[in-house]
């Protein structure tokens, strides 16, 4: 007794401490030393037994299969009428907020716009620490779609993200401090990333994109702990003169023509990935063509393997062990790169290993994950660039116009694809899969006089199109929107659809007989799965594109939805009154918090003086589509995650050439074009967005317009 309390203060401290970290229910929740035992717990045997514990979140697509299928049951189709918001956390981030958050015990990982990372104590709804990468803002220029960070991994107290410009980020789930961090890209080319890693048997996986702007995809795995590289697959070929670095590689290039390592060819792995621990098989997704059209990339022709395709990697070489091309020869944009999903179905009376993917080219495909041949495929959307898939020889049977080779031709679907980025989710107890789509076209043409340049990055993409050509228009052609579709992957048909106003909404959620999803008009819903009936609704004001998650935490379900306005879809139109900042809202049943109040903004067309003539105006029209209209769009669209130009403030607008020529706004992530466009160029430009703005005041229609077009 005597010897104890003699005891100095600070070993009686770490005692306390010791005694709580072996018995951690007695540890504080939120605390560090509660982070680092939970946390540290996530090892393989956690990962792959994701199914068993049902309270946490572990990894992007919740299990190896990506199922996205919580079988949480205390909210239920019965009582989500009284799910209610338990807490929000506005983040105070602007862009497009595309993650998946995760959770262990209550703490919740999310990856933010920039590939910021936020630990979160949902039993408080504070934030616990924030981990800023300090992504240079020039990457906002070669971002695509948005400058999003679609979700982080978690692996033995380590927190990965994959930053924008690059890097793979290990950081240590207690105290948000940088453990160790690889560069995984060459940052002289174009490649950004913005999927979420995965760790496989102690290994984070990452890919990465810039397909549109040209460079050579691929995936890497690095060793979890360590960051040191054990293996990378090329997904395309590079120059057969160079030699090639695997077999694969060396069957692919039979597949190619013309000098297509010049703009890397393209094939970036940017989002999907499955895996098969019993089989060692990756499952990756892999995406489109630099340039997309195959007459410039490839001018002979050829397949182009392995564009648009889904590949299966051996996990311990990253040898490739099958693959099956959705679309041999893209021209679309066709990427296979949409979420995969793994599971066993009955299939003729047989149990099936299954992988299912719904890639953009609107054909639903269903595969034998064990040897990648096709069981079937059939459309999900409306589609006419292929009638169908010939089942013995896996190839789609093209339409005359499919290729546009004299024409412009309307296809469907076009590149924002049938599916996008946005999770489905496979529901083993409904053995639906909840697909988030749509029915949009675009009119596709050749691309006049296309020749890459590395140097112009952004003003590489070249959507093309002859104005002398006929344009051929589908009579067919379905209205334009989004849906919500519950396809039944054995009846290969789906068996009810939600119609969503329009085509750019969330990813999905599916508990028993619930679908959670949130839309562009910023609702999160939640459906009956079984036929689609709406349950329940929730207003957050501001459009949604995440995938809600679905956790437990000291015995209550929780739902959580990042809302934030953005991506692709998402940068120059938007579909409510205002657009907020980031913000997580959390549901549980019998909750009644208040949504979060944040300022109106209003604003007003630009009215200034237009300062050049007519000519100069057209000029700066050109300037404008080949460097701005990517992100602001054209003026006038009433802007979205990007501002609409046409409707700056004037003090801002004032400062136009130093905002373009020299970059006064690059911390927000407007790039300098200084290095590209001339003093004229700028000017220019200036004057044709205030005279479309001055075109638009004098449009009636729009006289008492004062808040942007709202489409
Ligand atoms: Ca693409």
């Amino acid at each position: 007794m005597k010897n104890i309390i003699t005891l100095p203060k600070t070993t009686y401290l770490i005692v306390c401490i010791l005694i709580m970290v072996s018995c951690n229910q007695t540890s504080v929740p939120g605390t560090k030393e509660h982070i680092q035992a939970v946390t540290k717990k996530i090892d393989d045997n956690r990962l792959q037994s994701a199914d068993d514990l049902p309270g946490d979140w572990l990894s992007y697509g919740r299990n190896y299969s990506e199922d996205r299928f919580s079988a949480l049951n205390k909210i239920t189709k019965f009582n989500v009428d009284s799910l209610g918001l338990a807490w929000t956390l506005n983040l105070g981030t602007t862009k497009g907020f595309e993650a998946t958050p995760l959770v262990v015990d209550g703490i919740m990982y999310v990856s933010a716009p920039w590939s910021i990372v936020y630990a979160v104590d949902v039993r408080k709804g504070e934030i616990i620490w924030i981990f800023d990468p300090k992504v240079p803002r020039e990457y906002g220029e070669i971002a695509c779609c948005d400058v999003v960070n679609r979700g982080v991994a978690l692996y033995k107290g380590l927190v990965y993200v994959g930053t924008l410009d690059g890097r793979l980020v290990a950081i240590d789930a207690a105290t948000g401090k940088k453990a160790w961090e690889v560069l995984t890209v060459d940052q002289s080319e174009s490649y950004t990333i913005t999927g979420a890693p995965r760790v496989y048997d102690g290994k984070v996986i990452i890919g990465n994109g810039g397909a549109e702007l040209g460079v050579r995809g691929y995936v890497t795995a690095y060793d979890a702990l360590t960051g040191d590289q054990v293996w990378r697959f090329y997904t395309v070929p590079g120059n057969p003169a160079d030699g090639f670095e695997s077999k694969a590689m060396e069957e692919a290039a039979k597949t190619w023509t013309g000098k297509w390592w010049e703009s890397g060819g393209g094939g970036t792995a940017w989002d999907a990935f499955a895996y098969d621990p019993e089989l060692k098989l990756i499952y990756v997704g892999v995406g489109n063509g630099t340039l997309w059209n195959r007459e410039v990339r490839s001018p002979q022709g050829g397949d182009n393997l392995y564009l648009s395709s889904i590949v299966a990697i051996n996990s311990e070489n990253g040898n490739l062990e099958w693959y099956y091309q959705t679309t041999p020869g893209d021209t679309w944009d066709y990427t296979a790169t949409q979420h995969i999903i793994l599971a066993e179905l009955e299939v003729n009376n047989q149990s099936r290993k299954v992988l299912m993917q719904a890639p953009k080219n609107g054909f639903f495909y269903v595969l034998d994950r064990t040897n990648g041949k096709l069981i079937s495929a059939d459309p999900y959307v409306y589609t006419n660039w292929a009638t169908s898939v010939d089942l013995e020889t896996g190839r789609p049977i093209e339409t005359d116009f499919s290729r546009f080779k004299e024409v412009n031709a309307q296809i469907f679907p076009g590149p924002s694809g049938g599916h996008n980025w946005q999770p489905m989710a496979f529901n083993p107890v409904t053995k639906l899969v909840y697909i988030p789509a749509r029915d949009q076209s675009m009119i596709y043409g050749q691309p006049l006089h296309w020749e890459y340049n590395k140097d112009i990055r952004a003003g590489n993409i070249a959507l093309g199109g002859d104005k002398n050509a006929v344009t051929r228009m589908d009579s067919l052609a379905p209205d334009e929107k989004g849906m919500l579709i519950a396809w039944d992957p054995i009846q290969k048909t789906d068996v009810w659809k939600v119609v969503h106003k329009t085509t750019w909404n969330a990813g999905v959620l599916s508990t028993e007989d619930l679908v959670f999803q949130g839309n562009a008009e910023g609702f999160l819903v939640a459906y009956d799965a079984l036929d689609g009936t709406e349950k329940w609704q929730f207003n957050v004001g501001s459009g949604v594109i995440a995938s809600p998650i679905s956790y437990m935490v000291d015995d209550i379900q929780y739902i959580t939805i990042v809302s934030g306005w953005g991506g692709v879809g998402g940068r120059f139109v938007r579909y409510t009154d205002q657009l907020y900042p980031g913000t997580i809202y959390t549901f549980a049943l019998g909750e009644n918090e208040d949504i979060p109040e944040y300022p109106v903004m209003t604003k007003k067309l630009i009215d200034l003086e237009v300062a050049v003539d007519i000519g100069d105006i057209e000029q700066g029209k050109l300037v404008f589509g080949q460097y701005c209209n990517r992100c602001h769009g054209s003026p006038g669209t009433g802007g979205g995650a990007y501002p609409d130009i046409a409707y700056s403030n004037k003090a801002v607008f004032n400062l136009f050439s130093q905002i373009v020529g020299e970059g006064a706004f690059l911390g927000k992530g407007m790039p300098n074009f200084g290095d590209r466009l001339d003093e004229e160029q700028i000017k220019n430009v200036k004057n044709y967005i205030l005279s479309a703005a001055k075109d638009l005041r004098n449009d009636k229609d729009l006289d008492n317009q004062t808040n942007g077009n709202i489409h």
